[in-house]
C-alpha cells in the first residue's frame, strides 16, 4: 500500500508531516495545531496517530488544539521523554517497531539536540523523519547531549540507505548553506545546492525534505570523519568527534 506524505509549514520555521496511508493519518510533530487541522479538513482526513519527536515546545504545542478536533488519536513518543512529553498512548526506544497501516516503522535514538530525541524510519517508503537531530545541511544544537553522542545518532543516520528521504524539522537550509560553505568553499556539489537553495527560498518554496545522498555529499556535520574537511580545518590527524565538535561550536558562533 501506497504512503503520500505532506509537508505542512507551521510557526516562523517549523514543519510538521501527515503521513497517510490506507484510511489512516499519522502526524510527525505538533508544531501549532491549525495549519495542521487545514491541510486535514481540506483532505477529508482525520487524525489518527501523532509521533513525537522529542520534548521541545516547538514540536508538541499544536497536540492539544489536534486532541480537541480529533479526540481518538493516539500519541507515540520516546520512552526516555515521557516524563516531560504529554501524556504517551505508546512509549518507544531504539531499535522497537511498530505498523502502520501494514508499513513497517522504526525508532531510532538520536540523541544530542536533546537526550532522548528519537527519528523514525520507514523503510518501505524510503523516509526518515528526522527533525532536530539531521537537518538539511544542518544538525540540531546540542542543547542536551555531546558531541559524542550527536556524532553517534548523525553515523546512525548516515547509514540508512541513500535514497531515503529525510524529512527534517525546520527551514533553517539558507543559513545553514551560508555556513556549510565557509567550512568547504570549494565543494562542487554544496556550491550547487547552496545557489538552488537560495533560488527555492526566493520563491518560498520549501527546501525539506532532502535526500541522505544529498545530505553526504553537502552536510559539512555529515562529513567531519573526512580527509577533505580535516585538512580543510587543519585538523588532519584529529578523531572525526572533535572535527564534528569544531564544525558544531563554529556553527554555533556563525
Ligand atoms: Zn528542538
Ligand atoms: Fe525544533
Amino acid at each position: 500500500m501506497s504512503i503520500e506524505i505532506v509537508t505542512v509549514a507551521c510557526r516562523s520555521d517549523n514543519y510538521a508531516f501527515l503521513i497517510r496511508a490506507g484510511e489512516a493519518t499519522a502526524l510527525v510533530d505538533a508544531p501549532e495545531a491549525d495549519p495542521i487541522l487545514a491541510v486535514l479538513s481540506e483532505r477529508g482526513w482525520s487524525l489518527d496517530e501523532v509521533w513525537i519527536t522529542h520534548h521541545h515546545a516547538d514540536h508538541v504545542e499544536g497536540l492539544d488544539g489536534l486532541k480537541t478536533a480529533h479526540p481518538g488519536l493516539s500519541v507515540t513518543g520516546g520512552r526516555a521523554d515521557a516524563h516531560r512529553l504529554p501524556r504517551l498512548d505508546r512509549e518507544v526506544g531504539e531499535g522497537d517497531g511498530f505498523q502502520f497501516q501494514g508499513h513497517e516503522v522504526r525508532v531510532m535514538d538520536v540523541s544530542g539536540h536533546t537526550v532522548g530525541h528519537v527519528a523514525f524510519h520507514m523503510a518501505g517508503a524510503s523516509a526518515a523523519f528526522t527533525a532536530d537531530s539531521l537537518m538539511a545541511l544542518g544538525c540540531g544544537r546540542l542543547f542536551e547531549g555531546t558531541p559524542e553522542t550527536m556524532w553517534a545518532s548523525l553515523s546512525k543516520l548516515a547509514a540508512l540507505p541513500e535514497d531515503t528521504v529525510i524529512y527534517s524539522g525546520h527551514e533553517y537550509t539558507t543559513t545553514n548553506a551560508r555556513f556549510a560553505l565557509t567550512i568547504e568553499p570549494d565543494n562542487d556539489a554544496l556550491i550547487r545546492r547552496a545557489d538552488a537553495v537560495e533560488a527555492a527560498r526566493e520563491k518560498g518554496r520549501y527546501t525539506v525534505p532532502s535526500t541522505l545522498a544529498e545530505e553526504k555529499a553537502t552536510n559539512p556535520f555529515l562529513r567531519a570523519g573526512l580527509s577533505d574537511v580535516k585538512r580543510s580545518l587543519d585538523m588532519e590527524d584529529a578523531g572525526d568527534v572533535a572535527v564534528f565538535a569544531e564544525i558544531r561550536s563554529r556553527k554555533d558562533a556563525f
